[in-house]
């Protein structure tokens, strides 16, 4: 147990009544530091996304998440947000008659626990943001994701993070999100939030986005559990090795 980490103890989860997906994770993301996390189609990296996000529809039937040294196993969604932990998918889709521009600023204020951001400050920070992803002001008074495109959602989603300043955040990045516009919104995103307070696990299928993010340590999952954990190479050996390689590498 330890502070400024994000760490996934031998993490056992399964649909209810199902059998187990996630079969004894074991993860430590630093404060800090950008991990990815690479496997096949199937291998649970989705689950173990929505597992920490807190997605009820999962049974988590051994281990632990830390944050900090904080359990957060018996926090709702919300709490875990509030905790510093930022999952993409944890914001609804589309809120009609919010505009963005007070979506985040209650979203901020709502992690601040009472104190308030205040007004010209919180523009600033969404200013800088805005400039950062290359996007247009106008766009923070359009109302949450209504009529956005799939590249809209993306920027939002990023938007978003960079605002809220998570000690943490989770990108789910899903293959058919993976187009070039999207994946330089992304990396471009998560570049600009690196720092001694931001973590990251950027999850992702293929090597690709890696060109642009680069991570401070992979870790491959296989059938529901971390089979190997390596430097930034690893990710291009699975490239170029693909992931049957790894099935004889470490015999699973
Ligand atoms: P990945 O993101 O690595 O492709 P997933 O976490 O999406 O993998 O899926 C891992 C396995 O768990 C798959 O076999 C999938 O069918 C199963 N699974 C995931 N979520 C559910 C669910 N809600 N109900 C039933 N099976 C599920
Ligand atoms: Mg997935």
């Amino acid at each position: 147990m330890q502070k400024n980490q994000l760490e996934i103890i031998n993490l056992k989860a399964r649909v209810e009544g199902g059998e187990e997906i996630l079969k004894g994770v074991n993860l430590v993301l630093p404060k800090a530091e950008v991990h990815a996390l690479m496997g096949p189609n199937g291998s649970g990296k989705s689950t173990l996304a929505k597992v920490i996000a807190g997605d009820p529809s999962y049974e988590i039937t051994a281990g632990d998440i830390l944050v900090d040294g904080q359990s957060i196993l018996e926090l709702e969604a919300d709490e875990r947000a509030r905790a510093g932990l930022y999952l993409a998918f944890q914001y609804p889709v589309e809120v009609p008659g919010v505009s963005m521009a007070n979506f985040l600023r209650l979203a901020l204020n709502a992690r601040r626990d009472g104190d308030e951001i205040e007004v010209m400050e919180f523009y600033k920070k969404l200013q800088d943001a805005i400039k950062n992803l290359n996007w247009d002001e106008s766009i923070l008074e359009r109302n949450l994701h209504e009529g956005f495109s799939g590249g809209e959602k993306k920027r939002s989603e990023i938007l978003q993070m960079l605002v809220l300043e998570p000690k943490y955040a989770i990108l789910d990045e899903t293959d058919s999100g993976l187009d070039v516009d999207a994946l330089k919104i992304v990396s471009h995103g998560v570049n600009a939030a690196r720092g001694p307070e931001f973590g990251a696990l950027v999850i992702t299928h293929y090597q690709r986005l890696l060109n642009h993010i680069v991570p401070d340590r992979v870790h491959v999952m296989y059938n529901g559990q971390i089979v190997k954990s390596g430097p930034k190479e690893l990710a291009m050996e699975l490239d170029k090795k693909g992931y049957d390689w790894l099935s004889q590498e470490v015999g699973v």
